[in-house]
């Protein structure tokens, strides 16, 4: 490479790409970022934006959500977009005297951690929101739990980008990955070739096809999500929502069915309510159902009467970028020099997107970083157990 600049193509223009762009080129990084589409094209412009820190596993993946949450204030002044960041805190609603104990147990290890989260029973609950039924059982609640607007936040790192000297190249798929003496040299599109130093892989629930280009196989699967946008109305709730069955089906796949999808609530500032979400391993599609959407209205009606008056507006689905252990893999990748992951937030990634970026650009920058990257390497999932974090 000499003493010339280093090239980074990153490939993807959703949160995760945008936010990686941006950080580099605020560095004077020299990178282009390409998308197949138009930014935001992705999941990251089809899907809720919760900021939600009582989702994540008690451990590195709400270590990491924390530190994310972090840096979203100062990302509110910076950005050249207003990203519709509120932080009014967020409630997961328990419906049954089980889910209660087990949220007993999920609040302590949170709080264990450091998160301002507690216990609430069912009178306290619905006098914070008064909206909803009465059966419930109960909530845990968080102060800390937000929203953002994901389309506007990948605009924002994106215009930041740009106005940093990054290169942004729409409508311009990844067809091919050139490589010499297993190091990656360039990137072919469909409107030319490039050369390139580092690639780094934010394709989202597509980066299994980027890194089979360089011969490297993937646990990252599309996870289909299916959404419900009603009209708008006066304040309905006051906080995001999810509820416990939610998070349960979120780490234990086997849950996800119709029994178990749980559901997700937040009223934009508009006042539409997003009414979610479910989660099918179906391919790439990205149709929504029928079955989907009745499995939607029915959990959030149960939860939220009021709702029944209201007329559905829209329905869309994403795809969620699904890992085995619900951890994104982020960083270099052993087996090809220049080659670099940022995929497999599931349904984290605009929460996980400020700290993503910035610790993926100080790893290619080789500067220290605020959390190592190590548990999030793709060597965990080949790496027998006991030698990963060797
Ligand atoms: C229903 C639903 C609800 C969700 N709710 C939340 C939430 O409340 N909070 C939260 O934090 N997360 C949520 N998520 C998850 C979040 O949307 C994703 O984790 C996040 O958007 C992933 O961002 P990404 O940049 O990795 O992927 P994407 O946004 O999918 O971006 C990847 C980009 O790569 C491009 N690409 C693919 N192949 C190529 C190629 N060959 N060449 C060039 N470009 C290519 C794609 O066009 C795409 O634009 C939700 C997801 C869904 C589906």
């Amino acid at each position: 490479m000499g003493s010339r600049v280093p090239h980074i193509v990153v490939i993807g223009g959703g949160v995760i790409g945008t936010s990686i762009a941006w950080h580099l080129a605020k560095k004077a990084a020299r990178v282009t970022l390409i998308e197949s589409n138009d930014l935001a094209s992705g999941s990251s412009g089809a899907c809720d934006g919760l900021v939600f820190m009582q989702s994540k596993k008690p451990g590195i993946h709400l270590r990491l959500a924390m530190e994310s949450l972090k840096r979203f204030s100062d990302l509110k002044k910076e950005l050249p977009m207003d990203i519709e960041f509120r932080q009014a805190g967020g409630r997961v609603v328990i419906q049954t005297p089980a889910e209660y104990q087990a949220m007993e147990q999920f609040v302590q290890a949170q709080q264990e951690i450091g998160l301002d989260v507690c216990l609430m029973d069912a009178k306290d609950t619905l006098a914070a929101e008064p909206f909803l039924s009465p059966d419930i059982y109960g909530s845990t609640w968080s102060p800390l739990d937000a929203q953002v607007n994901p389309i506007k936040l990948t605009l924002g790192f994106a215009l930041g980008a740009r106005k940093n000297h990054a290169c942004i190249m729409t409508r311009s798929p990844v067809l091919g990955i050139h490589t010499k003496n297993n190091r990656v040299t360039g990137v072919v599109t469909t409107k030319g070739e490039m050369a390139a130093d580092m690639v780094v892989n934010a394709a989202g629930a597509r980066s299994g096809l980027i890194a089979q280009m360089v011969g490297i196989d993937l646990p990252v699967r599309p996870r289909r999500g299916q959404l419900v946008v009603t009209q708008a109305t006066s304040r309905m709730i006051f906080s995001c929502m999810i509820s416990a069955g939610y998070i349960a089906a979120k780490f234990d796949p086997s849950l996800a069915d119709d029994a178990g999808e749980g559901m997700s609530m937040e009223q934009t500032d508009n006042g539409n309510l997003l009414l979610g979400s479910t989660r099918e391993f179906e391919g790439f599609c990205t149709q929504n159902t029928l079955s989907g959407i009745r499995r939607i209205i029915s959990r959030t009606t149960a939860i939220l009467p009021a709702l029944t008056r209201l007329q559905v507006i829209r329905t869309f689905a994403g795809l969620r970028p699904f890992t085995p252990d619900g951890l994104p893999i982020l960083g270099p990748v052993a087996s090809m020099d220049g080659f670099f992951m940022a995929a497999g937030h599931e349904g984290d990634g605009i929460a996980l997107s400020p700290i993503t970026g910035e610790l993926v650009a100080d790893m290619i920058l080789g500067q220290k970083s605020a959390i190592p990257l190590t548990p999030f390497s793709l060597e965990r999932f080949t790496t027998p157990k006991g030698q990963a974090h060797g």
